[in-house]
């Protein structure tokens, strides 16, 4: 038999997460802070409820996809003390590692299994239930977890102990928003050289400068269709978000006494893109302010 799930944070990656459960035959209940966001959930099929606590109330699963680390540990301080011991607790939300173990810890104390998943595959992802999870808890957990993991995404990926996912995750997304910058200075050069984008693409995207930046996210309109940068850099992957995920690895490498130069930059970046009111494209329109760089 299917478990119950309940939802908690149904926003652009947990309404249509949460969506996807419904479709594959779980009952759901649901709780968002937000109003247009429990208007979508209710349009979906989620049992709408008034408090976290009713809507954890007779389930077996949680989960969480909430905007940060903070907010994470608020909901799960209050589930620990509400759902029944055995429930299994899941957070999807992308949180920094430290605040990923003490959510583990905290569900630990109230008898639960727990796992962080964070995934990879975007709003589009979300929707079409294709993301990734990359996951860190016990084997245990997971097994119970799989089921409902693999109603949202396409691929499971058990990473390791409590916190695991998380790491999993900023270390990905710092790779991605270094190699981001360093297609986009690439195309740059290109340009001030005299090359057309379409030449460089067809070199790069073929031999040892191939990566998603370029094969799937070119920063320039014309080689790659489905690329935001054909759409006015409509996201896509947000800038802000992008800055978010690279704030987060260069946390963790403070933390942690890591070497993350190219990360710092990077992040840098990033933050004064932001600062100039780009938050909400596309992060790989970071390409126009490379251009208009003196240095
Ligand atoms: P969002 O802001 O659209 O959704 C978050 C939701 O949480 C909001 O609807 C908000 O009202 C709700 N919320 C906040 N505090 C709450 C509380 N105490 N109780 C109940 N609801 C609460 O954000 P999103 O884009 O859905 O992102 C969610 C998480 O997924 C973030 O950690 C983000 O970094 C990560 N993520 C996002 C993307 C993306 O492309 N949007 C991709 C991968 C990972």
């Amino acid at each position: 038999m299917l478990e119950t799930v309940a939802f908690i944070g149904l926003g652009n990656m947990g309404g249509p997460m949460a969506a996807n459960l419904v479709k594959a035959g779980f009952a759901v209940k649901g709780f968002d802070l937000a109003e247009p966001a429990r208007f979508a959930a209710k349009a979906n099929g989620i049992t709408l409820c008034d408090t976290t606590a009713q809507a954890v109330g007779g389930v077996s699963v949680v989960i969480t996809m909430l905007p940060a680390g903070h907010h994470v540990l608020s909901v799960w301080g209050e589930l620990a003390e509400t759902v029944g011991s055995g429930t299994l607790m899941i957070d999807c939300s992308t949180i920094d590692v430290d605040s990923a173990r003490k959510s583990h810890v905290l569900a630990g104390a109230a008898g639960c299994l727990s796992l962080d998943a964070p995934v990879s595959g975007g709003t589009t992802g979300a929707s079409a239930a294709t993301l990734t999870f990359m996951v860190g808890g016990e084997a245990d957990a997971l097994s119970r977890g799989r089921p409902v993991l693999e109603a949202m995404g396409r691929r499971v990926v058990h990473c390791g102990s409590a916190g695991a996912g998380q790491a999993a995750k900023i270390c990905n997304n710092m790779i991605l928003g270094i190699t981001m910058a360093g297609v986009c200075e690439a195309f740059v050069l290109g340009e001030k050289l005299g090359l057309s984008h379409q030449a460089l693409f067809d070199v790069a995207s073929t031999s040892s400068g191939q990566c998603w930046a370029i094969s799937t996210n070119c920063p320039v309109p014309g080689p790659v269709p489905t690329s935001p940068a054909n759409r006015d850099y409509k996201p896509g992957f947000a800038a802000a978000l992008m800055l978010k995920d690279m704030r987060l690895s260069q946390e963790a490498a403070k933390s942690t006494g890591a070497a993350t130069a190219l990360g710092a930059h990077a992040t840098e970046l990033y933050e004064r893109f932001d600062q100039l009111g780009h938050g909400g494209e596309d992060f790989s329109s970071i390409i126009n302010f490379v251009r208009n760089r003196t240095s």
